[in-house]
């Protein structure tokens, strides 16, 4: 008789996107003639760039042609995509990354949850709540201790390491889904002294570092010994609207040694096992965000997302609600009002002001009393849904 990973029994069932679209559903059947404006779920919104659609096209005619077709290729990726991603942390970070430090994937999602195969199951992993679900149930499916770092007003939902801090593996996201926080240079060098001091492990998501228009890291590299103790994770989603097209990256630098063991080398022989490449017509899309033109273009999309966070900052603090994000982040993250609970919060916008949001409490115990709004809108709407706000 087979046997299951019994793991999976212990893993709590999401319901939260399902309950809002459930309550949104029944709002709209009752109230046919209100307008909805949704700031809830975390996808973009914007088409793909021109120069995008273009390569895609071009590389599919090469995928039919019989002097042109490709079969299998690299299963980390072209040489021509990681050596432009290369070049890009070069240019925009001054971060110098060898070609065969960049594994190019589905998607960040899939990299995340799969980086601790590498990992024994005896790790302590630490995430901080609020928090991105991925990041636990993961670790769950595999029976891992899970301990939480707990960001709050007091710390503006940025924790840092103290002596107190205990566990192996520790994941951050900065910019931050879902509360828009983005550590500073110091806090991420605390972070970096922290991992190395005890020889932790940093996993790094950088999905939203395109959003940082500030002084701040848009990589956990930028702070010296960062190759050390850190991975980092990074997508094409946010950053160029491939949340449907579906390309990442993750780096793993040559640097990170653990017990004789390169984490690199290990990653390398889990993907040529486990994974097949990402598709050529998908890689030449992606090499196209990083023309002149498409830089130029996927920054102009991502102003228009900052723009209406800026929208919505605006009336937040005109009504004097404590939040954090809104900067160099597509996310609001704000206190509701009158001590109300974040389902009740989610409820008086959505059937007073017709507004849908995502309750914080979904995203941890500590989101609890919180919401998170979304800048993944049209400018109309936003302004619309903050002229309704304020009234
Ligand atoms: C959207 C997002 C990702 C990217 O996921 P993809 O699989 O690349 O689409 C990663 N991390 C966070 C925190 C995200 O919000």
């Amino acid at each position: 008789m087979y046997k299951i990973n019994g793991n999976y029994a212990n893993l709590k069932e999401s319901y939260l996107f399902t309950d809002i679209a459930k309550k949104v559903a029944n709002y709209a059947a009752a109230n046919p003639d209100k307008k909805l404006i949704k700031m809830g779920i975390g996808d973009v919104t914007q088409p793909l760039i021109p120069e995008v659609v273009e390569a895609m096209k071009k590389a599919a005619g090469e995928m039919g042609s019989k002097e042109t077709f490709r079969g299998y290729g690299p299963e980390q990726g072209y040489g021509f995509l990681r050596e432009k991603i290369a070049e890009y942390y070069l240019t925009q970070m001054n971060v110098q990354l060898d070609a065969d430090e960049i594994f190019v994937s589905d998607g960040a999602k899939s990299d995340i949850g799969n980086f601790t195969d590498l990992l024994s199951d005896d790790n302590v992993i630490v995430v901080p709540d609020p928090v991105y679900p991925v990041y636990v149930d993961s670790n769950l499916m595999l029976g891992r201790r899970i301990e939480y770092i707990y960001g709050n007003e007091s710390n503006n939902f940025l924790p840092l390491p103290d002596e107190k801090t205990t566990g192996d593996v520790f994941y951050l996201c900065s910019p931050n889904n879902p509360t828009g926080a983005v550590f500073s240079r110091e806090m991420l060098r605390k972070w970096v002294d922290f991992a190395l001091k005890t020889k932790s492990l940093i996993l790094f998501d950088a999905a939203y570092e395109a959003f940082i228009r500030e002084d701040l890291p848009r990589s956990i590299y930028e702070i010296e010994g960062a190759k050390e103790c850190a991975v980092e994770f990074c997508s094409f989603s946010k950053t160029a609207g491939f949340t449907g097209t579906r390309c990442g990256y993750t780096v793993v630098p040559k640097a990170l040694k653990i017990d004789g063991m390169s984490l690199n080398k290990m990653w390398l022989r889990r993907q040529t096992t486990k994974f097949n490449g990402v598709s050529y017509v998908t890689q030449r899309g992606a090499e196209a965000v990083f023309t002149p033109s498409g830089l130029l273009n996927v920054r102009k999309t991502i102003d228009g997302y900052l723009e209406n966070a800026k929208i919505m900052t605006k009336t937040v603090r005109e009504k004097g609600i404590w939040f954090t994000g809104g900067v160099n982040s597509p996310y609001l993250w704000i206190q509701c009002p009158d001590k109300m609970s974040s389902w009740e919060y989610f409820d008086f916008l959505l059937n007073t002001y017709q507004v849908v949001g995502t309750p914080g409490s979904g995203f941890g115990k500590n989101g609890e009393g919180y919401f998170r709004l979304t800048a993944f809108n049209t400018k109309e709407n936003t302004i619309e849904a903050m002229k309704r706000i304020s009234k």
